[in-house]
């Protein structure tokens, strides 16, 4: 491979292991190196977070300029962090291009997990999501994906907040409408990074194929699936990708996923005032959870700027929680966090395009005039992340 001006440069973060390994041992053996500078590179950029090549400090600098033309490691840049009172953490990243895409911290008494995106917004269209109404942007490449974690990973350790324990594929985009990038982000923050498959959960709203995808490799990642309804009808009005991949077909494809065995299955359902809330529904749910042993995150929904709809009342959830419990279903209430810095998935985005587009919602061309604040942030309380896959 020779690199020309007009040669896109390679992402080294996109790379599963075994390809980062094949690509530096071919770019130095190209230029008369010694095979041991892909273990050093790959080193700098694995073990150590490191992507600007000029700190690669035990290579030549004719090594790291080289590597400089040919390739680059993403590292985007934090357009926002907004840190709750609660300790959660939001970042709002900007791509090279100028899209945005968010992730949370969410430290608990013994994790820290991240949320993470893999879409620049989302297309799914869900009637209770602020991604949902922010639209689609792009895919976000492995890279894009990974750095989060590294990103997000490097500002916590900077603050002391310790090493990212926990991931969840739960903020903007729908992660199995984007397998391309998925899967491979998937290896590398397993066996690149090592986090281990346990401590990884993607979460989805039922897009089956990608489901079986999942059950058939060998690594126990963990899966979340945004249910919301035990009913059809009800589900549909609320996940529109239900009319393609129907409560049976996705059911069939959770047991599939549970009988590769020894993987989480855990369900989400957001508790929405009037909608999907009524006492019947609760035992529906329990015996869908019961079916394919799914842990189940009751979640009261917090309402977002551009939907009317109000969280569940507490009895009600309480009705749901005690329902799932005399049944034998593990499940629990999760509160949701970060409340006061518009914590819910795809929100911080959202609020960007209006703020970018004068109140008209249009995905940014450009690099954003918003600021890195580093502190509280001043927005109102309103829609919150849920932390919910640690079941
Ligand atoms: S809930 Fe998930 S799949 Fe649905 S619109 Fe929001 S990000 Fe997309």
């Amino acid at each position: 491979m020779t690199s020309t001006p007009d040669t896109p440069r390679t992402d080294l973060l996109s790379l599963v292991p075994g390809e980062l390994d094949t690509v530096l041992q071919r770019h130095f053996a190209e230029r008369r190196q010694p095979s041991f500078r892909a273990t050093q590179v790959r080193e700098w950029v694995h073990d150590h977070g490191v992507s600007d090549f000029q700190a690669m400090t035990n290579l030549p600098q004719g090594e790291r300029d080289a590597l400089e033309a040919r390739f680059f490691v993403e590292a985007p840049e934090a357009a926002q962090v907004s840190v709750s009172t609660d300790g959660t953490t939001k970042h709002l990243w900007q791509m090279r291009d100028g899209e945005l895409i968010e992730s949370v911290l969410i430290p608990t008494s013994d994790r820290l997990t991240l949320c993470l995106s893999s879409q620049a917004g989302c297309a799914m269209g869900c009637t209770f999501c602020a991604t949902g109404w922010g639209g689609f942007g792009r895919q976000l490449t492995a890279g894009e994906i990974v750095a989060q974690f590294r990103e997000a990973g490097r500002w916590a350790r900077e603050r002391g907040r310790g090493p990212i324990t926990n991931v969840v594929f739960m903020g903007m985009g729908e992660p199995l409408a984007n397998r391309k990038a998925v899967h491979p982000a998937l290896t590398i923050l397993n066996s690149g990074l090592g986090l281990g498959a346990r401590r990884i959960t993607v979460s989805t709203v039922g897009v089956v194929p990608g489901i079986r995808e999942l059950a058939s490799r060998p690594e126990q990642f963990g899966l979340a699936i945004s249910l919301h309804s035990p009913e059809e009808a009800l589900r549909a009005e609320l996940i529109p990708l239900e009319k393609r991949h129907p409560l049976p077909e996705l059911m069939d494809a959770i047991r599939e996923f549970r009988d590769a065995g020894g993987r989480r299955i855990t369900f989400e359902y957001t508790m929405i005032r009037d909608r999907n809330d009524a006492p019947e529904l609760a035992p529906k749910l329990a015996r869908m959870a019961l079916d394919v042993g799914a842990f189940v995150n009751l979640i009261p929904f917090n309402p977002i700027p551009y939907q009317d709809w109000l969280p569940s009342r507490p009895d009600r959830v309480e009705h749901f929680r005690a329902t799932l419990e005399e049944a034998g279903v593990a499940a629990a209430v999760r509160e949701p966090r970060g409340r006061d810095i518009d914590a819910a998935c795809g929100q911080l985005r959202a609020n960007a395009l209006v703020q970018l587009e004068d109140g008209k919602a249009r995905r940014p061309r450009a690099r954003a005039a918003t600021s890195a604040s580093g502190a509280e942030a001043s927005a109102p309380s309103s829609a919150s992340f849920s932390a919910s896959s640690d079941g």
